[in-house]
């Protein structure tokens, strides 16, 4: 017998792999925070002897969901500005709020109400991009959850930084600091092409290749920001995140609702990822995420709740409902987005250098490179 940390033994397990299977009487052993095996729980109880052996009847065992796009602290702004198109309710409502409440005390604070949330709802890993960094991922480990904490950059001075040179200097020596946090990444998150100028980005480009981390940005949530960035810079905010060198294997592109044949293809082959955000989408009024055209180019396509403050929760089971059935109501066909078409017929492209462990249509995940 193997004298082992925890044996959990369930009705029913759903592994990551093999993929689309549901094994019954099964248990996994766990040892130092790794799974050693998933097995029959009769052979389970000859080989195992585990200090915490638990039997969950009737239910499920399944792998953590990753919500793939966070701003895990503005759970202290949710219901804020209801019903507002994106640029009033940013511009009028949620960056006055933030420059007036954000403190390391409000991320720290609302971080922990975001995991807690998450926790509850299966989540066991995230994505996220606000203010203090440092707090986020602090609030996050403390929790026992996995995060990537996006190492914000926007042109405009806040009560984190001044400018993007201390913008990026904050986030490197964040970087630094969760280098040996066995829980926590970082990325960084330029905030977006309308709030990041050309020479930020250019440095964030080298930084990242450098750190060899992701970038976490939302490109193409709105009509109005494509045609702002064609009068302003006589091309798409996607075009010039690619004349900067941004459009390569570590792009996490989120929102891209309003999207060009060329520009998906360009994406798949850059072999970026998108994290499709439908509800916070549809609350916004901004349209939807083309995903059955992105799934079909073979990309990468990962699923986030936003911030609550644009969603108004932080349930990744909710966001899977809505994404299915506004996948089906947009393409007039019930067939789209089925899980068990998915599992047989389609493996979604996963970038050697990926660092999230991003969910797919199945309830699946890719295994990062952490572990
Ligand atoms: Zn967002």
């Amino acid at each position: 017998m193997e004298r082992i940390d925890t044996l959990l033994s369930a009705s029913w397990v759903i592994p990551v792999e093999p993929a689309g299977q549901v094994l019954a009487e099964h248990a996994i052993a766990v040892h130092r925070g790794r799974i050693l095996a998933v097995l029959p729980s009769s052979e389970a109880h000859d080989r195992y002897a585990a200090d915490n052996d638990r039997h969950l009847a009737g239910h499920v065992l399944l792998p953590g969901l990753v919500n793939a796009h966070t701003h895990a602290a503005m759970s202290l702004f949710r219901g804020m500005a209801d019903d507002l198109p994106l640029e009033e309710w940013l511009k009028d409502h949620i960056w006055p709020a933030e420059q007036r409440w954000v403190s390391d005390t409000l991320v720290r604070d609302g971080t922990r109400l975001a995991c807690a949330e998450m926790l509850r709802g299966g989540v066991t890993c995230f994505n996220d991009m606000y203010f203090y960094p440092d707090e986020a991922g602090k609030a996050a480990s403390e929790c026992g959850m996995r995060a990537t904490i996006g190492l914000i950059v926007v042109d405009f001075p806040t009560v984190w930084a001044g400018d993007a040179d201390e913008y990026l200097a904050k986030g490197t020596q964040v970087h630094d600091r969760f280098r040996d946090d066995p829980l926590i990444r970082t990325a960084f998150a330029p905030h977006a092409p309308y709030s990041v100028s050309d020479a930020p980005f250019a440095r964030v480009r080298t930084l990242a290749d450098e750190l060899d981390i992701p970038v976490h940005i939302h490109v193409h949530e709105t009509a109005s920001e494509v045609a702002d960035s064609v009068r302003d810079h006589g091309e798409r905010p996607l075009a010039r995140l690619d004349r900067l060198g941004l459009l390569n294997h570590r792009l996490v592109a989120v929102h891209m609702v309003h999207l060009e044949e060329a520009e998906i293809e360009r994406l798949a082959q850059c072999a970026a990822s998108v994290v499709h955000c439908p509800e916070s989408n549809l609350k916004l009024g901004n349209g939807f995420c083309p995903t059955e055209q992105l799934r079909d180019a073979g990309i990468n396509l990962a699923l986030g709740t936003d911030g609550a403050a644009s969603n108004n929760d932080l349930d990744l089971h909710g966001e899977m409902r809505t994404a299915a059935l506004l996948a089906k109501g947009v393409t007039g066909n019930a067939v789209t987005v089925n899980p068990n078409i998915a599992a047989q017929t389609r493996k979604p492209v996963v970038p050697p250098d990926a660092y999230l462990k991003c969910h797919d249509w199945n309830g699946h995940t890719h295994q990062d490179r952490k572990n």
